[in-house]
């Protein structure tokens, strides 16, 4: 079994190319390009909570970073380096091997180089902490939706919590394991977007988080949003809905934008080839949601996901 400097220099270490200092210091070192801002996030993945024992190496090392990559797009920043801190509970050379092939396919994808990381043994787990860049004082915050503009979500919702309830249905596995960053998408709301959030909780659980932050209500129309095709087909409407608002990891954008978007977020949408769906719209007053059915009766909406509340 390889040491743990063989592991980090046969597997993680990799030539810089925008860094200053890569892997092999103490430290990292980075700067930013004139103009631009910091932005920094970190997901921390773990074994018998994000992902099964036995769950693919492949697809974990893609996941791991994919869910940061994905608050790098909900803040419109362009991911630039990152940092893997990865528990093992042995040196598998395989395992390893397949976990770095994953995250370095996605990584050379959005130019995101691994500058450093920690390893040691203990209980499977990875934790990324992923650094961008976004023009000083554009980022989109949680902070910026105002009574008037719309509510947009990108591709389509309840996949990955279908994948859980059906592990049957192929596709749905697939959206769960190998989720997309939108980066593109993110970079693009920049000027555009009033807020944003990335839907790793559940639609109805993220959208809350801009309405609380902004201090606003939102009104959404069941019917507006995008779901998973495969619902169409299972015609399990309960099950749909609890994926379609509730589900998490779907790594969909939620955001918001004045009416004077519409034409340009519209042609966005086919430039990048990303749907783009108006779901609703913000309202004043109390930060509450209210999702309404094709006859506009309230429905009733299911909890997200929340690691200490049940
Ligand atoms: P230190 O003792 O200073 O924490 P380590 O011996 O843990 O340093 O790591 C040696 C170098 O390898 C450091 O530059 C660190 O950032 C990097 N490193 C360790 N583990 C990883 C990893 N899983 N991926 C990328 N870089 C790593
Ligand atoms: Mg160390």
């Amino acid at each position: 079994m390889p040491s743990e400097f063989e592991i980090i220099r046969r597997y993680f270490d990799r030539p810089v190319r925008s860094a200053t200092l890569g892997v092999g210091d103490d430290a990292a070192l980075v700067s930013p390009r004139a103009g631009m801002e910091v932005a920094v996030s970190t997901d921390l993945l773990v074994e018998g909570r994000h992902f099964r024992a036995g769950a693919d190496p492949r697809k974990l090392g893609h996941k791991a970073l994919a869910v940061n990559l994905s608050d790098m797009a909900a803040m419109g920043a362009t991911p630039r380096w990152a940092t893997l801190a990865l528990s093992l509970p042995d040196a598998d050379a395989t395992w390893i091997a397949a976990f770095a092939e994953g995250l370095f396919a996605l990584a050379d994808r959005f130019g995101t180089e691994l500058i450093g990381g920690d390893t040691v043994r203990g209980p499977r787990s990875a934790c990324i902490c992923i650094l961008g860049e976004v023009p000083r004082g554009q980022a989109l915050r949680r902070d910026g939706a105002c009574a008037g503009d719309d509510v947009w979500a990108s591709g389509d919702l309840g996949g990955a919590a279908l994948a859980l309830a059906r592990p049957d249905i192929a596709e749905a596995g697939q959206r769960l394991d190998q989720p997309e960053p939108r980066i593109a998408l993110g970079e693009r709301l920049l000027g555009r977007a009033s807020a944003a959030i990335d839907v790793s909780d559940g639609f109805a659980q993220d959208l809350g988080h801009i309405l609380e932050r902004s201090g606003c209500g939102a009104h959404v129309q069941y019917e507006r949003l995008p779901k998973f095709a495969a619902f169409a087909r299972i015609g399990e409407p309960e099950l749909e809905r609890a994926c379609v608002l509730a589900g998490g990891d779907d790594y969909e954008l939620v955001f918001t934008a004045p009416p004077r978007e519409r034409p340009a977020l519209e042609a966005l949408a086919r430039e990048l080839s990303v749907p783009l769906a108006r779901v609703g719209e913000i309202r004043a007053g109390k930060s509450s949601l209210t999702v309404v059915d094709a006859h506009g009766r309230e429905m009733t909406v299911p909890r997200g996901f929340d690691h200490f509340s049940r």
